[in-house]
Parts: C-alpha cells; sequence; structure tokens
C-alpha cells in the first residue's frame, strides 16, 4: 500500500501525536502529497491552533483551519466549557474524563474524508492511540474501523485511515519522532489541557507526556524551549 503518488491528509491538532504523524506521513508519501487540516472547534485553549499552523509552517505543508463551532454550543466538557475544570470529573457516569468531547474524533474524521473527497486524496492520517488513550472510546480502533467502513460505504470512495500511533506506548511515540529525526519540532507542539505555556506540567495530558519522554529517556524540546526543569 506504500505509495509515493497518493495524497495523503493528516488531521493535524497541533498536539504532539499529530505532529508526529505529520512527519510519519511526510515520510511515507512524500513532500508534495501531503497537507494537514485542523479543526477550529471552539477549544477554550486558542493556542493550539497556533502550534497546528506553526508546525505545519515548519514542515512546509499547506494548512486548512475549518470551523466546527457545534461542540461548544453543546457545551458539558472541559475542554470548550470554560466552566469546567480540566480537573474535575464530569459527575456523569460514563466513567470518561470531562475533558472528552463526544464524537469529536469521528466528526473530525468525516469531515476530513469530506475535504479529501473533492481533492483526491485516498489517505487520512490521525494520531488517534489506543493504548494511553485517555479513556476516550473514540481513539479506539474498532471505531475507527467502523467509521472507516461508514465513510467509504456513504461517501463511495475508498478511504484509508492511517493511525500509525495506534498500538503505540508513549514512550514508542516519542522513540518514533526521535527516528524520524523530528523531535526538534515537539517544541512547537502543545499538549496542556490548561492552556499553560509553559505547560502546568500537572494536568493528566502534561503527565502522559512527560512519562513518555521520560520512559525514552529523552528530554522533551518543549521544556527545554521554555527552560523549564522538572
Ligand atoms: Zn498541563
Amino acid at each position: 500500500m506504500r505509495s509515493k503518488t497518493e495524497k495523503a491528509l493528516v488531521v493535524l491538532s497541533g498536539g504532539q501525536d499529530s505532529t508526529t504523524c505529520l512527519f510519519w506521513a511526510l515520510d511515507r508519501f512524500g513532500h508534495d502529497a501531503v497537507t494537514s487540516i485542523t479543526f477550529d472547534y471552539g477549544q477554550r485553549h486558542r493556542i493550539e491552533l497556533e502550534c497546528a499552523s506553526n508546525v505545519a509552517a515548519a514542515a512546509g505543508i499547506t494548512n486548512t483551519c475549518l470551523p466546527i463551532d457545534t461542540f461548544s454550543a453543546l457545551g458539558g466538557d472541559a475542554l470548550t466549557d470554560s466552566g469546567i475544570s480540566v480537573d474535575g470529573d464530569t459527575g456523569q457516569s460514563t466513567g470518561l474524563p470531562n475533558t472528552f468531547v463526544p464524537g469529536r474524533n469521528l466528526i473530525f474524521l468525516t469531515f476530513a474524508a469530506a475535504f479529501a473527497y473533492r481533492r483526491d486524496i485516498a489517505h487520512i492520517v490521525a494520531g488517534v492511540a489506543q493504548t494511553d488513550y485517555s479513556g476516550y472510546p473514540d481513539c479506539r480502533e474498532e471505531a475507527i474501523q467502523a467509521l472507516q467502513n461508514s465513510i467509504r460505504l456513504g461517501m463511495q470512495m475508498q478511504i484509508q485511515i492511517h493511525t500509525p500511533l495506534m498500538h503505540l506506548s508513549k514512550r514508542e511515540t516519542v522513540e518514533l519522532a526521535s527516528e524520524l529525526g523530528v523531535l526538534e519540532s515537539m517544541a512547537l507542539t502543545h499538549t496542556c489541557y490548561k492552556g499553560a505555556r509553559p505547560p502546568c506540567g500537572q494536568c493528566a495530558a502534561c503527565e502522559l507526556r512527560a512519562k513518555g519522554f521520560a520512559e525514552a529517556g529523552i528530554d522533551d524540546p518543549l521544556l527545554q524551549a521554555n527552560d523549564v526543569h522538572s
């Protein structure tokens, strides 16, 4: 399935995982074949959009930012609702963290497929992972595969959704970035749930990121760039 002539679209959030996926796609499909898409879904931390734009610029690719303002209207999650703390629980019986935005990945990938449809793009690359997946059910392989089938049927297109991080731990994701020679670009990424830059180092997202770099035995370039010592 490896092809240097087919086009690929990377769903780029500006985070560590999607940035690693972007460079994975450049390595696999070739520079001229890759573009990225970022969703402005009303996230509280606008810095994510800035990071996505910076990552794409550093990679020398075209990034398109699409607005989807429905999630914040739905409310109820800590990533779009400033009235909810990222540290609290949902008060619901789902057992999911309150940073879960229901259906977010499903919507993103569906819009990405619609974007790809008229542009002759056959491959979508997403940074979802079911290892260390923070409890988000739409990051699981089964959910992504079912969605891929739905898109193939519903849009009548042979789209392939690639999830190179699906079975990687955070440590292995850091190692992949290292193997691709793009660790430096991690300084451009954003992970912190609190939107802090330099990162807060305390939230679940910061802790997971720190754990990955620590286990890989690699210093996080983001912390070095901000001269933070943890
Ligand atoms: Zn944080």
